[in-house]
């Protein structure tokens, strides 16, 4: 076995991208998928499923040449659109500046763009529905389950685990050398449903925002699909007075909605089919160590670091993991010391993004709809502008620059203090003093 071929689990949205990346360095790969070829498939049960794309995504799939085909997918969000239960609605721009905008993107489209890419650089062979079952770190043997049920055994001499976050690497590498392996359950749970086109395609709601129903203890958002249709994500607890374990007959369901959503409920017309027929699938964190074994085995996106969805992060984390475990290919030449750096380089950020994920449920379901909310971000906006070397709102610095996820958090609880001291006193940043404002800053070490 030549030492450029490499074993990959999951050709999921992190893996495709990873075997670009590889290819791309002349990497022979070999990727076990468990799940059918989605480019000849429907495995999506007809449901247009999306992400937000960001820019640390996109500086990935950039540096793989991949931006320009990935553009026709894109439909821009400029911010929040935040509809109260009085059926109003109020537009916060994400950010200031006019690229400060994050992306909808189908996740099965973009998935595909992937596989295609990796599959034409000649030197990707991705074989479907070959679910890994089991992996022998010492003897380097994986166990692989095939489209006719049958157990075989395959040789490795190293493998990628981006099986995502049920991985059976992870389960493999962290019964040989865990120290933790952590799965954190929010006690929320989520529902696909859609809003589907208007007259001609037409979208029926603005198409240049991600719009959110803040409820308190849960959510709705919609996210934008190019067909004119928006994905309607519904977050609630598993258990509890409103909680997918109480909404459980269509009566139920037609009272919450129209309690709750009712300028949304005309806007989904299958709502009770969707409803009782789509999953209900479960939240959760993963956290576990270490992230590597010798020079056999790492897990990059989901399987080492799955995050809840409310910063959109988890596959820009993903996307990140893939870029910055390529620069460590083209620095070192020692495996076991390639997969050492790529998880020091990585590991407290997945964990950072993983915290501020969790806080930002609780800011969209709930704090979008406070002034105290409103008028700290006010004031970010106006330390942005009047400090603009000193001071980048936390959400800007996690949406849409580079620095690592672990400084963002970083600077973040500072920010905390800096806004809560400049909101004292205050109804608008127009009241603010620039002097005032400096001085706090200074004060903060900024
Ligand atoms: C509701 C929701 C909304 C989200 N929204 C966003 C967002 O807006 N922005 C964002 O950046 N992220 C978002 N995420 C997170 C994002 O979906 C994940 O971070 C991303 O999919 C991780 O990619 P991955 O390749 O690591 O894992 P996955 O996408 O889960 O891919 C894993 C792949 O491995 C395969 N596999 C699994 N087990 C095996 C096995 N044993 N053998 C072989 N193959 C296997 C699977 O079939 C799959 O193809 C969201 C997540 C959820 C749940």
């Amino acid at each position: 076995m030549t030492d450029n071929r490499i074993t990959l689990a999951g050709a999921g949205l992190v893996g495709s991208l990873l075997a670009v990346f590889l290819a791309k360095r002349g990497y022979q790969v070999g990727i076990f998928e468990r799940r059918p070829d989605m480019r000849r498939t429907d495995i999506s049960a007809g449901r247009s499923i999306n992400l937000a794309l960001a820019n640390r995504g996109i500086r990935a799939l950039e540096a793989v040449g991949l931006m320009e085909e990935v553009n026709k997918l894109l439909l821009p969000m400029r911010g929040r659109m935040v509809h109260d239960l009085q059926g109003n609605s109020n537009f916060q721009a994400y950010g200031q500046k006019p690229h400060e905008v994050i992306y909808s993107v189908s996740r099965a489209e973009l998935n595909k763009l992937m596989l295609n890419a990796a599959e034409q650089s000649g030197r990707v062979k991705i074989h479907f529905e070959h679910q890994v079952t089991g992996l022998d770190l010492d003897s380097n043997r994986l166990s692989v389950s095939g489209p006719d049920g049958q157990s075989r055994e395959h040789p490795f001499n190293r493998i990628i685990g981006t099986d995502g976050a049920g991985s059976a690497v992870r389960e493999a590498l962290m019964a040989k050398a865990g120290r933790y392996n952590k799965e954190e359950p929010l006690g929320h749970c989520y529902k696909e449903l859609c809003i589907p086109p208007g007259p001609n395609g037409s979208f029926q709601i603005a198409k240049d925002a991600l719009h959110i129903w803040p409820r308190g203890g849960f959510m709705l958002i919609a996210l934008p699909n190019l067909d004119g249709s928006f994905t309607v994500t519904l977050f609630m607890p598993n258990q509890g007075d409103i909680s997918f374990g109480s909404i459980d007959t269509a009566d139920k369901l037609d009272s919450f909605f129209s309690t709750y959503f009712a300028d949304l409920k005309a806007l989904i017309p299958n709502l009770q089919q969707e409803y009782f027929d789509n999953p209900t699938s479960r939240l959760a964190t993963v956290r576990c160590a270490p992230w590597h074994y010798q020079d056999k085995a790492l897990l990059l996106g989901d399987a080492a670091h799955a995050v809840v969805p409310f910063h959109g992060q988890g596959m820009n984390c993903g996307f990140e993991d893939a870029l910055d475990f390529s620069k460590v290919l083209d620095e070192e030449q020692d495996w076991a010391r390639i997969f050492e750096k790529t998880e020091n380089l990585r590991f407290a950020n997945g964990n950072a993004i993983a915290d501020m994920a969790i806080e930002n449920y609780l800011e969209m379901r709930d704090s979008v709809l406070q002034s105290d909310y409103l008028l700290k971000k006010q004031i970010a906006f106006k330390l942005e502008q009047w400090f603009p070397e000193r001071f980048t709102p936390r959400y800007a610095m996690v949406m849409f620059h580079h620095l690592p996820y672990a400084e963002a958090q970083r600077l973040g609880e500072i920010h905390k203090k800096i806004l809560a001291q400049l909101a004292e006193g205050v109804s608008s940043a127009e009241q603010l003093d620039k002097t005032q404002a400096e001085s706090v800053l200074a004060s903060a070490g900024l």
